[in-house]
């Protein structure tokens, strides 16, 4: 199963007044995501074998937030989702490869999304599944001494790992198998004199780590340790004059960060600081009309990354037709509920 790049263009169609396109192709959207994966004969499908899995996840969570949950199979998502298994319990990008934490917590996010963690321990006697198996993998990448997570067993640790970590063992209800004190005191000291967060203490301030460190403490239940309001004024600055929103000063708009920018500032109750209509019509004009599919930009390729990304940011501005995100998981909301109630 693969759900990661396609070959249309984002861009409102020439000869038409960009003005007038403000809506949303949810049809041409859902059509777009299912036929990614009937592309195997190109060479692009086996060039983005290592996102195989991250796919998967960003395409079915596209799919449930243009509501439409059942267009790819449950079953064949299980089936695909644990052939990716390892023995050591993590998940990497395809089968044969090896475990990672990113892939770990894309097949987490994906059984959840599915209401398929129960059926985990089952899966067991098969050699495959069990949460604890899959929980202790997860921790088991944690640095005791300084709190921080690697990728895997060799990587560099980065707050996106740290992240993961959290909300794969949250949606487990597994958080008791790691130091979350260690790690909620490092992504302390990844925090800028502007309010924001970097890569590592001292590094300069990103969105995407804005939205993994906010993300991290939300779970953590420990939002109170964010300076919310310079925070949300770094982030605010984040929008640019056409409507699109960067990562960092003097850089380029792009859909992604509508959703790592948008999401902290939902976290912290500062979504109301940019302007969201400037910024849902910017995501419009990104999406390709007539094969579906959204890019980072009007006039580049489409690929399911920024398709998912930017109908997440347009589902938490409120935009009609859309199933409401969870700011935290970049999931559907009602998923979040389900997991949570089933943990207490
Ligand atoms: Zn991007």
């Amino acid at each position: 199963m693969a759900l990661v790049s396609g070959p249309g263009r984002g861009g409102v169609p020439a000869g038409r007044d960009p003005a007038q396109e403000p809506y949303l192709v949810t049809e041409k959207h859902v059509n777009y995501i299912k036929s990614l994966d009937t592309r195997k004969d190109e060479l692009e499908y086996w060039l983005t074998e290592h996102l195989r899995l991250n796919g998967v996840y960003w395409g079915l969570i596209a799919l449930h937030l243009l509501g439409h949950p059942d267009a790819l199979p449950r079953e064949d998502i299980i089936k695909y989702v644990m052939s990716c298994q390892s023995e050591n319990g993590g998940f990497g990008a395809a089968p044969r490869h090896d475990a990672h934490m990113l892939s770990t917590v894309s097949a987490v996010q994906i059984l959840a999304t599915v209401d398929a963690l129960d059926e985990l321990d089952e899966l067991e006697s098969e050699g495959h599944g069990g949460r604890i198996k899959i929980g202790k993998y997860i921790a088991g990448l944690q640095n005791r001494e300084t709190g921080t997570f690697a990728g895997d067993e060799w990587g560099e640790t980065d707050t996106r790992f740290l992240y993961g970590a959290f909300n794969a063992l949250s949606l487990l209800n597994l958080m008791y198998l790691i130091d979350v004190h260690k790690a909620v005191a490092h992504v302390q000291a990844c925090r800028n004199f502007d309010g924001g967060y970097g890569v590592d203490p001292e590094a300069e301030s990103h969105a995407g780590q804005a939205f993994t460190c906010v993300g991290a403490l939300a779970i953590a239940g420990h939002l109170d340790l964010v300076d919310r309001d310079r925070l949300g004024a770094w982030l605010s600055e984040r929008q640019l004059e056409n409507g699109g929103l960067n990562g960092r000063p003097e850089k380029l708009e792009d859909v992604c960060y509508s959703w790592w920018v948008l999401s902290s500032l939902a976290m912290i109750d500062r979504l109301h600081w940019i302007d969201g209509k400037k910024l849902s019509a910017f995501i419009l004009r990104c999406q390709d009309y007539e094969g579906g599919g959204i890019s980072d930009r009007p006039g580049d390729m489409v690929d399911v990354f920024h398709t998912v990304f930017g109908l997440a940011g347009l589902s938490l501005l409120g935009f009609p037709g859309l199933v409401a995100v969870d700011p935290v998981y970049c999931m559907p909301k009602h998923v979040i509920q389900r997991c949570i109630q089933k943990s207490r």
